[in-house]
């Protein structure tokens, strides 16, 4: 990424992500904005963020703290461990990073919500957008939750410390399915849960590492027999590892 993010304020009208309504725009709420955009700064999303395939907008919750120490969190109603973000802080931040018409999802990231996976993230990848709230500490009050009807998404049946991670996971996965964003975009539909299965190994030079070949088939030049040997590897590795998947597979044709 060679021009910074935008941060909250920051910006011309012209660059306003309200003003390209074309382009996939992740408004991104967060007390610790400096974790942006780490690692979608570079590599497949940072070169797509370059060439305009995508923008963030991030929203530094810290500017819609209240009071002189610009208070963001508070002890838990019922008393307990921890500290608990603030409603109408949040309501303030999610309402500056959306517009009444805009289109976009709101999303929390959230141990609770629904756990993320391939479908998930193409429905989210084929719309205008989303906008990410990252919770902390204890998490969020639940009733900007209901007000700004947040859906909650979960990246997996584990606890981390904040949603920047998951948020950042979330968007890596959105943003090599953004149209024109990978090369080959032939390589994207035969990955392991596009299809159901997990995919088959990979191979490469040399043709001999340590005491291992690579599989003689795959040197064959026969394009059929390399697809139907790669679908019976995929078969296996997936009734091996991941049965649950093959059940819902049968569950969709049923
Ligand atoms: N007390 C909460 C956990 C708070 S963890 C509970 O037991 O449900 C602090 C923040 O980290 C959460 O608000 C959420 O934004 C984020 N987070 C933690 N685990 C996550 C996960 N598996 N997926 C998405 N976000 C997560």
């Amino acid at each position: 990424m060679k021009k910074p993010v935008r941060q909250n304020g920051g910006g011309t009208m012209a660059d306003h992500p309200k003003a390209f309504p074309k382009t996939f725009t992740a408004s991104l709420i967060t007390l610790y904005p400096e974790m942006f955009p780490g690692p979608l700064g570079v590599s497949l999303a940072g070169r797509a963020h370059d060439r305009g395939l995508w923008q963030l907008d991030i929203v530094a919750l810290r500017d819609f703290g209240v009071g002189r120490h610009r208070q963001v969190d508070d002890t838990p109603a019922g008393g307990g461990a921890g500290m608990v973000l603030k409603p109408d802080v949040l309501a303030a931040a999610i309402d500056h990073a959306s517009d009444k018409n805009d289109q976009r999802p709101r999303l929390l990231m959230s141990p609770r919500g629904k756990v993320l996976d391939q479908a998930y993230v193409r429905q989210l990848a084929e719309g205008p957008g989303v906008i990410i709230t990252c919770g902390r500490f204890e998490g969020v009050d639940e009733r900007v939750i209901e007000s700004r009807k947040l859906q909650e998404v979960s990246i997996g049946d584990y606890i981390l410390s904040g949603g920047e991670p998951a948020a950042i996971v979330l968007l890596d996965a959105i943003i090599r399915l953004i149209p024109g964003v990978m090369g080959n975009s032939l390589s994207g539909n035969h990955e392991s849960h596009e299809s159901g299965f997990l995919e088959h190994p990979h191979y490469t030079r040399p043709q001999r590492f340590e005491d291992r070949e690579i599989p003689q088939v795959l040197l064959s030049g026969n394009h059929e027999k390399i697809a139907r040997w790669r679908q019976q590897r995929s078969n296996q590795i997936t009734h091996e590892r991941r049965p649950d998947l093959l059940n819902q597979e049968n569950k969709k044709e049923s």
